[in-house]
Order: structure tokens, then C-alpha cells, then sequence
């Protein structure tokens, strides 16, 4: 007899209790007028992503609805978390709806006391400017035996454990590119 898989994501669509939706009372329920007739489910938007927090990397679902995210939890069919979350994971969606979450560049100038707030074109200029400087000043073309080596040790980069494969690899090419050797992950801290 052949088996048929069902992931535990499929059960729960094919159950009508996925991920942000709420329980559909059944037309006999309806019709026997058990439970109050207005629309009681509304359309939940699913993306999954990767929890910010640690180098676990666990899945989650975020469930979103009029723009906004709504829902924060452990992704089912994701490999590594299979579904759980510890703590700091499972109150993720407090990092999405919270007044105190920054939403504009402030700046403080070297010596000053107070936050300027600044728009993103000044900020990513002043980054590259910065990263400019750095590598022209600390540039190294050859070791002291005359090995070519064409590197900066003036800055170091460290990643996030949300990143993705494919944007560390992104990453690393510019990095490298720009002549780094410090380059870390926080997986590996
Ligand atoms: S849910 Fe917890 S264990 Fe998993 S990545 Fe987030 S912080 Fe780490």
C-alpha cells in the first residue's frame, strides 16, 4: 500500500487552522444558528524568514494582514526548528510593533552630546566615504618581504545569523573586493 506524506503545514491548511487564520464554523453549526453569522476569517498573508536573534537559524512563519505583520511563529517544515521557537524567538513579533524600534538614522557627531536625525542618502554617503578613507589609509600593497598582497587591516566586518547563503556570498565578493581580510560571522562567535 502506498503511503501518502502529509507535512504537518499541508494538515494544518488542509484543516483550515493555518498559520494567522482563525477555526470556520461549519454550515450545520451556521444553519443551527450555534454561532453568530459575520465574517469571522480574514485573509492571512504567510512568508517565511529567519529568526534575527541567534546562529540557530531557526524557520518562522510571519503572518501578515493589511500591510501589517500580525503573527511571528515557529516555521513546521522548516528542518532545523521544526516548528519551535525558544523564548526570545517566539517573541519576535515585538520586534516588528514596538514604539521604541528606530526608524530613522541619527547621528552623533564626534565630541557632540545629541542624536542628529539624518536621511539615508547623507548616511550611506558618509559610510562610503568613511570606508574610503579607511582603506586608502591603512592600504597594503606588499609584506615586508615584497609579497603583493593589495589588503586593508584598517576594518574588520562581521555578519548576522539572518543572513542568507546567497547574501554571505554577495558579501564576501564585495568584501573581498574592497581588499578585507577580517571577515567574521556571528554563527561562529
Ligand atoms: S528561536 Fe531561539 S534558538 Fe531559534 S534562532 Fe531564534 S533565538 Fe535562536
Amino acid at each position: 500500500m502506498c503511503a501518502m506524506r502529509v507535512s504537518r503545514r499541508d494538515f494544518l491548511k488542509a484543516s483550515g487552522i493555518a498559520t494567522g487564520s482563525l477555526l470556520l464554523p461549519t454550515s450545520a453549526a451556521l444553519a443551527a444558528g450555534e454561532v453568530p453569522r459575520f465574517p469571522l476569517r480574514k485573509k492571512v498573508g504567510e512568508v517565511t524568514t529567519i529568526c534575527t536573534y541567534c546562529a540557530v537559524g531557526c524557520g518562522q512563519v510571519v503572518g501578515t494582514l493589511a500591510g501589517e505583520v500580525v503573527n511571528i511563529e515557529g516555521d513546521p517544515d522548516h528542518p532545523i526548528n521544526q516548528g519551535a521557537l525558544c523564548s526570545k524567538g517566539a517573541a519576535s513579533l515585538q520586534i516588528i510593533n514596538n514604539p521604541k524600534r528606530l526608524t530613522k538614522v541619527l547621528y552623533r557627531a564626534p565630541g557632540a552630546s545629541d542624536w542628529e536625525e539624518k536621511d539615508w542618502d547623507w548616511a550611506l554617503d558618509r559610510i562610503a566615504q568613511n570606508i574610503k578613507a579607511t582603506r586608502d589609509a591603512n592600504w597594503i600593497e606588499k609584506t615586508a618581504e615584497g609579497k603583493t598582497v593589495n589588503r586593508t587591516e584598517g576594518i574588520a566586518f562581521v555578519g548576522g545569523s539572518q543572513n542568507t547563503n546567497e547574501e554571505c556570498y554577495l558579501w564576501v565578493k564585495a568584501l573581498r573586493a574592497m581588499g578585507l581580510v577580517y571577515i567574521e560571522h556571528q554563527a561562529r562567535i
